[in-house]
Order: structure tokens, then C-alpha cells, then sequence
């Protein structure tokens, strides 16, 4: 029987640097994927990048509570450390680095990261502060691993767009990769919150990103964007969902609002909406077709 063995978990910085001086030591590259547990294939597939980029991976397990907001899910976050270990495990990653809060942020931490230009819209505009405690946290995990690579999802994009900028900005060596949205079977993107959803929720939010997909459509084939979107938001609502947050098509890296395709740029789709108490977020890209050009 093929047996797998669970990377070994560390849950000290001086744990986390010990090893992976040892690895450099050998000439190893060394690839770091921050999660917040509660895994699944999504999670995994970022896993899998960093094997094909490092000899040796990384996760961090960490919860970051500095990006939750008040009445957040922070409480309710899912934990299954056993599980996340063997779905590590399967994917190739060496260690896990699952710090307390304490470890991240000890008695009288008080610095802040904060990327100004990409964060005042969308998700940033709904969950005041959140930015701001994912760019600490993920500075502090850099600066902790120093890896070669790290991944991120293109699930999160307003998230991937803030990192690269903050790692230009301040100059932290090490590339940033992305790696594709890995969606369920009817095209749900996946997500640890999607566990939170009743049947009947779940059979609903199948539908958020097949309207995306069409919305993002209709813009490549020329309708006018405002209209789209708007039929897009009515036809999530009248399908179910409670409310939306946001429905908007940005230039995919400076995430300013667009009103067509520009030479030389990308448009993608943005949307957050809730159902009961859960917020799902999704993003598609609006493929250039000949009608636009
Ligand atoms: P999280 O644990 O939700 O903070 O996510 C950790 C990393 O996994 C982030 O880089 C996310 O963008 C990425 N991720 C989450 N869901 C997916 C997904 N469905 N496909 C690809 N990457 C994902």
C-alpha cells in the first residue's frame, strides 16, 4: 500500500527558519502558499505550482484574525488540521507553518501594511480594513519563509494584484505566481466558505458563476457594459441570492473601472453577493473577440 507521510508542522518562526536554511543549504528552491486551512482543491492546486516551481513547499495554516471584520466569520472559519495535513500531504508539501496568534503578532506588535492603490474598491470597499491585514500577514509570512516562489489564487485576484504591488513596491525577493481558479463541477469557484451553505443555498450559488461566464460574454461580444451588468445583478437577485455587494468589469490590473476594451488592456469581471449569511466572490475574464477590437 502506498503510504503517504504527513509533512512534518512547525509553529515557530524560529522552527520555520531553522528548515528551510537547511534546504538552502542543499541548493534547494523553496515555493510558499499561505492558506487559511479548511482545505480543498483550490487550495491544493496551489500546492501542486509550487512542486513544479521548488523542490520544496511550504504552507502556512494561519487564520488571520487582522482581516476578518467586526461580525465576520473569524469564530466560524473552518479548522480541520488532521485532514488539511494529509490533503497537504498528497500534494507534495514538505512543511506546514500553522503559527498562533501570538507567534504572528506578539504584545506590542504594531505595524501595518497597506497598499494604497488596488484596495479602495470592491472587496476593499465592503470589508473596511480587510486588505490591510492579508498585506501585514502575508509581508510577515515572506519575510518569515524568504521563499523563492510564492502562489496565490486567481480566485482572490484583487488580492494576487495587491501582493505583486506590494512586493514591487517594497522590494521583497522573492516572484510571485498565480495559479487558475479550480471550480466544482457546475462551475461554483471553491471555497472553505462554500461549506457553510444549505442545499438549497448551494443549488442557488451554482448559478453565480454561470451568470458571470455569460455576462462576461455578452461584454466580449460588444453590449454595453452597464447594461450587462445591471441584467446580470437582477438575474442573481430574482435566482435567489440575497444581496450584492458588487458586479463591476475593471482593467484586471489596475482594477479602475472600464467602459471597453482600450488597446493594450485586460478586462475582467468582479462580483461579490451573499446568500443568508455566507458572501461568495468570483472573477472571469472578458475575452477579447474580434466584435470589440
Ligand atoms: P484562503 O485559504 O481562502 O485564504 O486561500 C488561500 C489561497 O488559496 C489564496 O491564494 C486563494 O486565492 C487560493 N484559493 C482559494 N480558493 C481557490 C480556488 N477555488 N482556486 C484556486 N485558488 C484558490
Amino acid at each position: 500500500m502506498l503510504q503517504i507521510t504527513r509533512p512534518r508542522t512547525v509553529r515557530t518562526v524560529v522552527e520555520l527558519r531553522d528548515i528551510v536554511r537547511d534546504w538552502r543549504r542543499a541548493g534547494d528552491l523553496v515555493a510558499l502558499t499561505p492558506t487559511m486551512g479548511g482545505l480543498h482543491e483550490g487550495h491544493l492546486s496551489l500546492v501542486r505550482a509550487a512542486r513544479r516551481r521548488a523542490r520544496r513547499v511550504v504552507a502556512t495554516i494561519f487564520v488571520n484574525p487582522t482581516q476578518f471584520g467586526r461580525g465576520e466569520d473569524f469564530d466560524a472559519y473552518p479548522k480541520d488540521d488532521v485532514r488539511d495535513a494529509e490533503l497537504l500531504a498528497s500534494a507534495g508539501c514538505d512543511l506546514i507553518y500553522a503559527p498562533s496568534v501570538e507567534e504572528m503578532y506578539p504584545e506590542g506588535f504594531s505595524s501595518t501594511v497597506s497598499v494604497a492603490a488596488t484596495t479602495d474598491t470592491l472587496c476593499g470597499s465592503h470589508r473596511p480594513g480587510h486588505f490591510d491585514g492579508v498585506t501585514t500577514v502575508v509581508c510577515k509570512l515572506l519575510n518569515q519563509t524568504q521563499p523563492d516562489y510564492a502562489i496565490f489564487g486567481e480566485k482572490d485576484w484583487q488580492q494576487l494584484v495587491t501582493i505583486r504591488r506590494m512586493v514591487h513596491d517594497l522590494d521583497i525577493p522573492v516572484r510571485i505566481s498565480s495559479s487558475p481558479t479550480v471550480r466544482e463541477a457546475d462551475g461554483l469557484a471553491m471555497s472553505s466558505r462554500n461549506r457553510y451553505l444549505t442545499p438549497a443555498q448551494r443549488r442557488i450559488a451554482a448559478k453565480f458563476n454561470k451568470a458571470l461566464f455569460a455576462s462576461a460574454d455578452h461584454i466580449a461580444h460588444g453590449l454595453p457594459i452597464d447594461r450587462v451588468t445591471d441584467a446580470c445583478g437582477k438575474a442573481l437577485l430574482s435566482a435567489g441570492f440575497d444581496s450584492i455587494d458588487y458586479l463591476e468589469a475593471r482593467d484586471a490590473y489596475t482594477l479602475q473601472p472600464v467602459d471597453g476594451f482600450q488597446p493594450g488592456t485586460e478586462i475582467r469581471l468582479f462580483a461579490a453577493a451573499r446568500l443568508g449569511t455566507t458572501r461568495l466572490i468570483d472573477n472571469v475574464p472578458v475575452e477579447r473577440t474580434g466584435m470589440t477590437e
